[in-house]
C-alpha cells in the first residue's frame, strides 16, 4: 500500500508518527513536505519543515520544543550575538547547524534539495520517504505595515520567519505571496506520489503556510484532483483554536475563520473544484462541507495511539484497509 501525506512542521511530523506506526515496512509512505519556510541565515540554507519531521521520525528532535535537536546547546548563536551579528532573533543551535552546513554545502556543489535531503535521511533513518514539495526556490513571504516605518501606509515584504519568529505575527498583516512559485517545479516524486497513491492524507498542518504552501507550487493541486486515490484532510483546529502555533492569524489574513467547518469549505470538495473527499474533525466539532463526507474523532496528538487512530480512520473514511 501507498500512503502520501502533506505536510508541514510539528503538526505534520506527529501525524507521521502515527502513520508509521501502521503502515507496515513493505507499504510505502511517502511525506511531500512544505518548503515555503525555507529560508537563508547567516549564509546557510534552513529547511525548518524538512528538518521537524527528519528530526521527530528519527528520534532527535527536542520533544517539548517540539523543534530543532534534543540536548542542544546555543554556543554559536551567542557567538553571533557578540558580534552583532543580524537576524538574531532565529533560534539556530550547534547540533542544528550541523544539518545546515551539510544542506548547504551540497545545494552549493549543486545537487537538489530532495538529494540533499535523502542524504541527510542516511543518517536520521525516518522510515518515510521525505520530499521536498519542490526543490526550486518557493518561499512564503509576508506583506505586512513595515513595522520600522512612521508611516502607516507604507508596505513591505517580510520572510515568513520573521513574521512569525521575530514578530509572533503580531504586525497589522496585508497578505502571504508564495515567492518563486510561478517558477517552481514539484521535486521528482512528488506527483508521481500523488497520482499513484492508494490513499492522500493532508495532515492536520497549518491549512494556510504549510498546506497551503505546498498546494502554491504549480502542478501539485491539479495532481490532487486527478489522482484516483481519496484524499483525506484532518483539521489541525479543534473548538475554535489551533493546538499550538498561530494557525488562526494565518487564517485571519486569508479572510477564512478558525473553525473545522471553514478550513474544511475552503479545501472544498474534490466533486467541485477543491481537493477532499472526506474531512475529519474533533469529536466535539461540527461541520458541513458540501461534497466531503465529514466524520468526527478525537483529534488530539496526544499520544501515538490517539494519533494512529485517527490515521485508521482517515485510511477508513478512504476505503482502504491495511
Ligand atoms: P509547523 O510547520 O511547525 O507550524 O507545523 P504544521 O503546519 O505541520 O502544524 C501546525 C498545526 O498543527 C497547527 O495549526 C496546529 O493547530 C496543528 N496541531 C498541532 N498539534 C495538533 C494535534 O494534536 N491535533 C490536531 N488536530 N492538530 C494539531
Ligand atoms: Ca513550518
Amino acid at each position: 500500500m501507498r500512503v502520501t501525506v502533506l505536510v508541514g512542521g510539528v503538526g505534520g511530523a506527529r501525524f507521521l508518527q502515527g502513520v508509521r506506526s501502521l503502515v507496515s515496512e513493505s507499504d510505502s509512505i511517502t511525506a511531500v513536505v512544505n518548503v515555503g519556510d525555507d529560508v537563508w541565515m547567516h549564509g546557510l540554507r534552513i529547511c525548518p519543515d524538512l528538518d521537524t519531521c527528519m528530526y521527530t521520525l528519527g528520534d532527535g528532535i527536542d520533544t517539548e520544543r517540539g523543534w530543532g535537536r534534543i540536548a542542544e546547546t546555543w554556543h554559536t548563536k551567542e557567538e553571533l550575538a557578540a558580534y552583532n551579528a543580524v537576524p538574531d532573533w532565529f533560534g539556530l543551535g550547534d547540533r542544528d547547524i550541523a544539518t545546515h552546513l551539510i544542506r548547504t554545502q551540497m545545494l552549493r556543489t549543486g545537487y537538489p534539495l530532495s538529494a540533499v535531503t535523502d542524504a541527510l535521511c542516511n543518517r536520521w533513518q525516518p522510515g518515510v520517504q521525505l520530499l521536498p514539495a519542490s526543490d526550486d526556490r518557493c518561499e512564503t513571504h509576508v506583506v505586512v505595515t513595515d513595522p520600522e516605518s512612521d508611516d502607516p501606509d507604507q508596505q513591505r515584504a517580510i520572510h515568513f520567519q520573521e513574521w512569525w519568529v521575530r514578530y509572533r505575527a503580531q504586525v497589522p498583516t496585508h497578505s502571504f505571496v508564495n515567492v518563486g512559485a510561478d517558477q517552481a517545479k514539484p521535486a521528482p516524486g512528488v506527483l508521481d506520489a500523488i497520482e499513484n497513491a492508494d490513499v492522500v492524507l493532508l495532515a492536520p498542518s497549518n491549512p494556510v503556510v504549510s498546506v497551503g504552501a505546498i498546494l502554491a507550487v504549480p502542478g501539485i493541486r491539479g495532481a490532487l484532483r486527478t489522482t484516483a486515490a481519496k484524499v483525506i484532510g484532518l483539521s489541525p483546529v479543534i473548538g475554535g483554536k489551533p493546538l499550538r502555533g498561530m494557525a488562526d492569524e494565518c487564517l485571519d489574513v486569508i479572510g477564512v475563520e478558525t473553525s473545522a467547518e471553514a478550513i474544511g469549505r475552503y479545501y472544498g470538495a474534490r466533486s467541485d473544484t477543491g481537493i477532499l473527499d472526506g474531512w475529519l474533525i474533533h469529536s466535539t466539532d461540527e461541520a458541513d462541507v458540501p461534497g466531503v463526507e465529514v466524520r468526527s474523532i478525537p483529534l488530539l496528538m496526544s499520544d501515538p495511539a490517539t494519533t494512529a487512530q485517527m490515521v485508521r480512520t482517515a485510511l477508513e473514511l478512504a476505503g482502504v484497509s491495511l
